[in-house]
C-alpha cells in the first residue's frame, strides 16, 4: 500500500535567523497534516544562508538551482544577516532561486485572521480577504542598469524596468485566472501609466489584451499612488490584485501592516507551468533581535505549509490547517508575544497540532 501513498519530495532551506525555528516548527505540522490526509512528505534539508556563506563565500553551491529542479516544492525559511549586505543575501539565494526556476508568479494572500486586531478600525479591518499577485521575474528588478563614470562628479546609476509581452501577458493571465477561482471574480490591476509612458503603457496594453479573454471578471485599474489609500480606506472593494514586480512589494508590505503583523503572512514564488518546482515562504524576515530566544511567532509558516499543500492538491489538509491556525487566533490563549501573547514557539506549535486534531474530529 506504501507504494502507492501520494509522495511530495520537499527541499527545506531554513535559512538565517528564526527561519530555522519556525520552518522546523512548520515541518511538525505539514508531517501532522500528511499523516492525518493520508500522504507522505519527503524533506531534504539543506544548510544554505548566510553561515554557508562565511564558510564557503557563497549562498549556494553553483549548483543549487540545479539541485532543487526535482523537487516538487520548496520550503523557505528567511533569509538576511547583520553581517552581509542584503544585495548579497537577496540576491544569492532567495532571487537565484525564483529567477532560475521561472518562478514568475508569487502570491500573497491577506486576511486579518480573526481575533486579531490590525491598525484599522474593525468594521473595516474585517473586509480585508486580498490576492495580491506579483510579477515575479522582470519589471523593476530585472537586475538591468549599471553605473558610470565611478567616483567622478558625473557619477551615474540607473535600473532599467524591463517589461516583456510574454513576460507581462503571463502574469496577467495568471491574475486573471486566480480571480476567476474567487467567489468575488474581480481584478484589479495596478499600473503607473500617468507618469511612466513606455513600460508601464505597454503593460496596460497588455493586460488590456489580456483581459478581453476574461469577460466574466470584474476589472478595474488604479494607479499605484490611489491603490495605497484604496487598501486602508475601502479594504472591502479590493480582491485579486495584479501588480508589477516593485509595485506589488511596496503593497504587500501595505498589506502585512493592515492584517496585523509580519509573524503572520505568507507567500508562494509559482511556476504555473509546474515544469520546475515553486517556492513557499513566510514574509517576515530572518529577524535576528529575537533569534534564538524561541519566541518567534511560527504562524507565518503554518500558512505557507498550507500555501504549499494547496498547491499540491492537498485541499483538505490545507484546510485543516487554515482552519486550525483561525481557531488558534481567534481563541488568543495560546499566542506569541508578537501578537501580544506570551507563549513560545513550541507552545504555539503544541496548539495548533491540537486544534488540527480538533478540528479533524469534528469534520
Ligand atoms: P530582514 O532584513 O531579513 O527582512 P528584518 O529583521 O529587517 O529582517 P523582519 O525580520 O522581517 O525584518 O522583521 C522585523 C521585525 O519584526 C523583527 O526584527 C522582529 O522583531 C519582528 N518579527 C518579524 N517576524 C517575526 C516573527 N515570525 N515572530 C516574531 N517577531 C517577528
Amino acid at each position: 500500500m506504501g507504494g502507492f501513498m501520494r509522495t511530495y519530495k520537499i527541499a527545506v532551506i531554513p535559512g538565517d535567523g528564526i527561519g530555522t525555528e519556525v520552518i522546523t516548527a512548520g515541518c511538525e505540522v505539514l508531517d501532522a497534516a500528511a499523516a492525518a490526509f493520508g500522504f507522505q512528505l519527503d524533506f531534504e534539508h539543506f544548510d544554505w544562508g548566510s553561515d554557508y556563506y562565511r564558510r564557503t563565500g557563497k549562498m549556494m553551491p553553483d549548483d543549487g538551482v540545479e539541485r532543487l529542479r526535482s523537487f516538487d516544492a520548496i520550503y523557505f525559511g528567511a533569509v538576511g544577516d547583520p553581517h552581509i549586505p542584503d544585495a548579497v543575501t537577496l540576491w544569492g539565494l532567495r532571487l537565484a532561486i525564483c529567477q532560475g526556476l521561472d518562478q514568475y508568479a508569487n502570491v500573497r494572500p491577506t486576511r486579518l485572521l480573526p481575533g486579531l486586531t490590525g491598525p484599522l478600525r474593525p468594521e473595516l479591518g474585517a473586509e480585508i480577504d486580498w490576492v495580491i499577485v506579483r510579477e515575479n521575474s522582470e519589471g523593476e528588478y530585472a537586475g538591468i542598469g549599471g553605473r558610470a563614470h565611478p567616483g567622478l562628479p558625473l557619477e551615474v546609476g540607473m535600473d532599467v524596468a524591463v517589461f516583456t509581452r510574454g513576460g507581462v501577458e503571463r502574469i496577467c493571465r495568471f491574475a486573471c485566472d486566480l480571480a476567476r477561482s474567487r467567489p468575488r471574480k474581480k481584478l484589479t490591476i495596478v499600473t503607473k501609466s500617468n507618469a511612466q509612458r513606455h513600460g508601464m503603457v505597454f503593460w496596460d496594453d497588455i493586460c488590456r489584451r489580456v483581459i478581453a479573454d476574461y469577460s466574466d471578471l470584474e476589472v478595474d485599474w488604479m494607479l499605484v499612488d490611489a491603490m495605497t489609500t484604496r487598501m486602508v480606506l475601502k479594504p472591502g472593494t479590493i480582491d485579486t490584485v495584479l501588480a508589477t514586480n516593485l509595485h506589488a512589494d511596496i503593497l504587500s508590505d501595505l498589506a502585512s501592516a493592515v492584517a496585523g503583523s509580519l509573524g503572520i503572512g505568507a507567500t508562494a514564488n509559482l511556476d504555473p507551468s509546474r515544469s520546475g518546482p515553486s517556492m513557499f515562504e513566510p514574509i517576515h524576515g530572518s529577524a535576528f533581535d529575537i533569534t534564538g530566544k524561541g519566541i518567534a511567532n511560527p504562524i507565518g509558516s503554518f500558512w505557507t505549509a498550507a500555501l504549499m499543500l494547496e498547491h499540491f492538491g492537498e485541499a483538505d489538509a490545507a484546510g485543516n490547517i487554515m482552519q486550525a491556525i483561525e481557531t488558534t487566533t481567534r481563541d488568543g490563549r495560546i499566542l506569541p508575544p508578537d501578537l501580544g501573547g506570551t507563549a513560545r514557539t513550541s507552545e504555539v506549535t503544541r496548539r495548533m497540532l491540537d486544534a488540527m486534531e480538533k478540528a479533524r474530529a469534528a469534520a
